[in-house]
């Protein structure tokens, strides 16, 4: 794998990493500090992929890269409904006036969660944490907020959007981006080829360095995304080995079947190690050192706990993990036979 830059492009600046398509970044408030953004140059103007996080700081980012711009901005599009990801897109396109582009179920999924869930219940959500095997002090930090985080960094999701399809061919102003859908990190996530540029602009499907969270949450307790994210990541195999890959963290880079080969045996270490932790009944809590080495700190510890569940629920899915409830109601999780592990 090699990157094709040294280090990251300053906040407000631009950078040529292909004809016509500008790199740029946005500051995060997060141990992730920053975003990677797209511009794609069309004949009908700029494009942009993905918005940067919702707060006054990239706005005022943005109308210093719009200043630079010899062209207006003419359509915005968004690779899945992370707050990173979408949280200026409505701000965009609705100041623009242009369409709006994404994957159905990230948009629909973008919309519930603006809309918020405050003066619901939070019992799913501490259920959740207890069955992990938090304790109580840990779920009431984890829990206190008023669930509005999502909203407080995503302007109003605009009303009406262009759906990106798996496998369509996006036109824009001349040029053809082949949307490839990936799952797993987030439900429907767009990623974009343009074949003449050997380009790929993967969001964050298919990171360098770091791998993408897949994560099973309290909206979707059982949800299998790690077998999502190992289903739809053996496609990128099909794209040419010297794609240029646009990353939306870190930097961008070459060797993207490399990558997709370590990112699947990244996790399938993780799954071989929880199963032999799983000799013996587990709980999710005893079994965060097995995957992460390093302490969590309470923002991390919703992303570990989600994390570990995914991987669980991949392991139950395959008839070799066994799950019950134990006396306290926390899930207790052991291998349904013991076998050695081949390979
Ligand atoms: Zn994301």
């Amino acid at each position: 794998m090699n990157y094709l830059y040294e280090q990251q492009v300053a906040p407000g600046q631009l950078i040529e990493v292909a004809d016509g398509i500008m790199w740029l970044t946005m500051p995060l408030p997060f141990e992730l500090d920053h975003i990677n953004l797209y511009l794609i140059r069309t004949n009908e103007g700029w494009v942009v992929v993905d918005t940067g996080i919702g707060t006054s700081k990239t706005k005022a980012l943005w109308e210093e890269i719009f200043s630079q711009l010899d062209a207006p901005i003419s359509g915005v599009i968004v690779t899945h409904l992370h707050p990173d990801h979408i949280g200026l897109a409505g701000w965009i396109a609705d100041t623009f006036d242009v369409p709006f582009y994404m994957s159905q179920t990230e948009y629909f999924s973008a919309r519930a969660f603006s809309a918020g869930s405050s003066g619901a219940s939070k019992e799913r959500d501490k259920r959740y944490f207890h069955q992990a095997g938090l304790d109580s002090s840990m779920i009431n930090q984890l829990t206190a907020g008023d669930n509005k985080g999502y909203s407080s960094v995503v302007s109003p999701v605009p009303l009406s959007f262009t759906r990106l399809r798996h496998q369509m061919t996006l036109d824009l102003g001349g040029q053809q981006w082949h949307i490839i859908i990936g799952k797993g990190h987030s439900p429907e996530h767009a990623c974009l080829f343009n074949k003449e540029k050997n380009i790929l602009i993967s969001g964050d499907h298919v990171l360098p360095i770091i791998t993408p969270n897949i994560g099973a949450y309290s909206t979707e307790p059982d949800a299998n995304t790690l077998k999502d994210y190992l289903d739809t990541l053996p496609q990128f195999y099909d794209l040419p080995e010297d794609v240029i890959v646009l990353p939306a963290h870190k930097l961008p880079f070459v060797g993207l079947h490399e990558r997709v080969e370590e990112l699947i045996a990244h996790h399938n270490e993780h799954i071989d190690a929880l199963l032999v932790a799983c000799q013996k009944p587990q709980t999710v809590v005893s079994l965060l050192p097995v995957m992460f080495k390093r302490k969590l700190g309470v923002r991390n510890m919703v992303f570990a706990v989600a994390e570990c569940i995914a991987h669980l629920n991949y392991l139950i899915s395959k008839g070799l993990l066994a799950r019950r409830l134990n006396d306290l109601g926390v899930y207790e999780y052991s291998q349904t036979q013991v076998k050695q592990l081949a390979g």
